[in-house]
């Protein structure tokens, strides 16, 4: 695996790897776990050139001690990437992304607006335009993303059809702990106790029922549990579990695909 640490040296290495064959980006904040394997192994089965992105978005971002506390290991994610079966570690600088004077922003406006976009203003703007330059880097023809985050690929598609980007945006089904905690970057910032707390989260969901999982959540810190009308369509719900925010959501119609 190499890695790439500026948009010029990964447009480069794509362009001569290219040439008819098909490119996937796995777009990662990094702290890979067994979740973020799942998109690679994915990509890496029907794609030629796996192109892992690790880039903690400051645009996503809307509380600085969140960003401040979300764990980081480079080297740790380089390994399990290359191990995973990624072609390329695409890790660029912020700098580069966000050069003074950056004022262009992707804004998919209904559907960042409920769920997770109340509760973290601008969250989704970040996403939409670091999506939108990654692929403009990177130039796919697939995607991969999570359905952990449906909210997510509901505003990338959007956003891909709205302004008519040339690739295929795939939702990878959301991989769990033995307890059914949906595996995330930041479960390793859970203490024990927090950690017990934290398994009502897909208990709650489990019920496939709005009020059934907020009596489920009873004593815990909810943001919201909402079926949201996404295709397909979930029930989504974030909770806060001492100073660490989980999200989750299951399909309503459907087996996870
Ligand atoms: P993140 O690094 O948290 O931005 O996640 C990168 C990608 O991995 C996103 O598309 C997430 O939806 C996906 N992802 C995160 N957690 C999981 C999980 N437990 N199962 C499947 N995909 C996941």
């Amino acid at each position: 695996m190499r890695t790439l640490r500026t948009i010029g040296e990964a447009r480069q290495e794509l362009q001569a790897f290219r040439r008819g064959r098909t490119v996937g980006p796995v777009p990662t904040m990094g702290a890979l776990h067994a979740g973020h394997l799942a998109l690679i192994e994915a990509a890496r089965s029907e794609c030629d050139a796996v192109v892992v992105s690790l880039f903690l978005n400051p645009a996503q971002f809307d509380d600085d001690a969140d960003l401040d506390a979300y764990p980081r290991d480079e080297e740790r994610d380089a390994a399990m990437a290359g191990e995973a079966g990624a072609d390329f570690l695409f890790a660029p600088d912020p700098g580069e992304i966000y050069p003074p004077g950056f004022q262009t922003w992707v804004d998919v406006e209904e559907l960042s607006r409920g769920l997770e976009g109340a509760y973290r203003p601008g969250h989704f703007r970040g996403v939409a335009t670091i999506c939108l330059k990654l692929f403009n880097i990177v130039r796919p023809q697939l995607a991969y993303f999570g359905q952990k985050d449906a909210q997510q690929i509901a505003v990338v598609r959007r956003m891909v059809r709205d302004l008519n980007l040339d690739l295929t945006v795939r939702s990878i089904a959301t991989v769990r702990d033995a307890d059914g905690l949906a595996l995330s970057s930041r479960n390793v910032l859970l203490s024990a106790a927090e950690r017990t707390a934290a398994a009502a989260l897909p208990r709650a969901l489990a019920t496939r029922d709005p009020e059934a999982a907020r009596a489920v959540l009873d004593g815990l810190d909810v943001d919201y549990v909402e079926i949201a009308d996404f295709d397909p369509p979930v029930l989504a719900a974030a909770v806060r579990v001492g100073s660490t925010r989980l999200i989750d959501n299951v399909i309503l119609e459907e087996e996870e695909r």
